[in-house]
């Protein structure tokens, strides 16, 4: 690696070191950026996935040394110099440099904010010690522990995480019940009819899904015994999991009046106001390129795709950010994916039997196709990354949609008038 250019020596630095942070560093490295790299990271562990943590890993196909991102000497062979265990407490935008908690100031030329999110936490219930979340590696060990042991889990919460929870546990031979309080599981992302169908099947593999239905209180301290609901019926527990969703980490932005609303905002150049400071992943709210409307996004190719974006820009590529969202989940045997955002209570379409276990839905916003969600039709999905948000979309019609026997993949090319 040569020496820093005159101007960039004091080099970018990326507070947070989970999968935005983690990438871009790398990215950072891969365009030959011939500045310093620092990574500052609030855990101990070393760049690491979590989509695995409550998937593979729960169910112990998976172990500690699978779930990092490279190996532990990688970091130094790419000189990017990782700072962890350690919080960055102050960012100070006049002399360019953040404070950390040991003390030590950083200057920056860049700094990129990857703070990612935490978990919420259940308001206006007192939530005993023993009740477990999931974001951490720390988080999902205990989780797996205590489901080699548990035959009685309760998840609050019917979201990605619990519906990924309930299915590893399942397998591992758990009673399970979801407490949702919506009136169906994943309701926030998913469709109507693809919220049916996993509902369907987690009940067909013996989960109980409570819906419209929360939580007044829970029986004991570190062991957890019950839950009590707001009907008054109670559900014997021996493992309570939390999984109602997450806050992105937005105080530090906000401490240095960086512009936050619900995550730190930045431009399609996924710049904030400070023109050396970004934020990516999950903390950062940005224009979605299609609908113009300011959103944010929990999921591993917005967190890869922006650092790849920061990381082209730092390197004098400076194009926006457009990227199709695409996200997935596994439920048992049963793979998830989804390209494009759709708002709720749009119309949809189904394409393809969900009886034979291999369907899509396709759902607008107005007549703008917004998002395909696939089940087990991964030709779909990936075609569905390439159409939606193009002008080939719009000029789809619905029956061409429906048609199971016409591949998405031909109607990218061709779409008939
Ligand atoms: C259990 C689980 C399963 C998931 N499954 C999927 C999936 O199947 N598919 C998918 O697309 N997405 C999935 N996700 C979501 C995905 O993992 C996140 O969207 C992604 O990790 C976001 O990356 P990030 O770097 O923005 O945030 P994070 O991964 O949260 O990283 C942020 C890091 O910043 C650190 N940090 C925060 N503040 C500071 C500070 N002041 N100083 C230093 N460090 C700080 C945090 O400790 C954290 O390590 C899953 C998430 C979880 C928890």
């Amino acid at each position: 690696m040569g020496r820093p250019h005159p101007g960039v020596d004091r080099g970018v630095v990326i507070v947070g070191s989970g999968m935005a942070g983690a990438q871009t560093a790398m990215a950072l490295r891969r365009r030959k950026y011939p500045g310093t790299v620092t990574l500052v990271g609030a855990e101990a562990e070393l760049p690491y996935q979590r989509p695995p943590l409550s998937k593979e890993y729960l169910k112990g196909s998976l172990e500690d040394g699978g779930l990092l991102l490279r190996p532990a000497q990688f970091w130094a062979e790419h000189e990017i110099e990782l700072v962890a265990d350690v919080e960055a407490v102050r960012i100070d935008r006049m002399a360019q440099h953040i404070t950390l908690s040991d003390g030590r100031k950083l200057p920056y030329a860049h700094l990129v904010l990857a703070l990612g999110a935490e978990n919420r936490s259940l308001p206006g219930v007192p939530v005993p010690r023993g009740v477990l979340g999931l974001r951490t590696i720390g988080d999902a060990r205990a989780l797996r522990a205590r489901l080699q042991h548990g035959r009685e889990l309760v998840i609050v919460g019917g979201g990605f995480i619990g519906m990924e929870v309930a299915a590893a546990a399942r397998e591992r031979g758990a009673r399970v019940t979801i407490i949702e309080a919506m009136d169906r599981i994943m309701a926030r992302v998913l469709s109507e009819e693809m919220s049916q169908y996993f509902s369907d099947r987690h009940r067909e593999q013996g989960v109980q899904i409570l819906t419209a239905c929360e939580v007044a209180r829970f029986s004991g301290d570190r062991h957890v015994t019950g839950v009590e609901l707001a009907d008054g019926s109670q559900l014997p527990a021996d493992t309570v999991l939390i999984g109602i969703g997450v806050s992105p980490n937005t105080e530090l932005a906000d401490a240095c009046g960086l512009e936050v609303a619900g995550g730190i905002v930045v431009g399609a150049d996924l710049l904030t106001a400070d023109r050396c400071i970004s934020a990516i992943g999950d903390c950062a709210l940005f224009p979605d390129p299609v609908s113009g409307a300011s959103h944010r996004l929990e999921s591993i190719q917005n967190a890869t795709d922006q650092a790849q974006q920061v990381a082209k820009r730092l390197t004098g590529d400076g194009a926006g950010y457009d990227a199709v969202p695409w996200f997935w989940s596994n439920q048992y045997d049963l793979k998830l994916q989804i390209a494009g955002v759709a708002p709720s209570g749009g119309q949809s379409l189904v394409r393809g039997d969900p009886a034979q276990g291999s369907f899509s839905v396709c759902r607008f916003d107005g007549d703008r196709l917004a998002a395909i969600e696939s089940v087990n039709r991964p030709a779909d999905h990936i075609a569905a990354r390439k159409l939606i948000g193009t002008e080939a979309a719009r000029r789809l019609s619905r029956d061409q949609l429906a048609d199971p026997t016409v591949p998405l993949r031909s109607l990218v090319l061709s779409p008939v008038a």
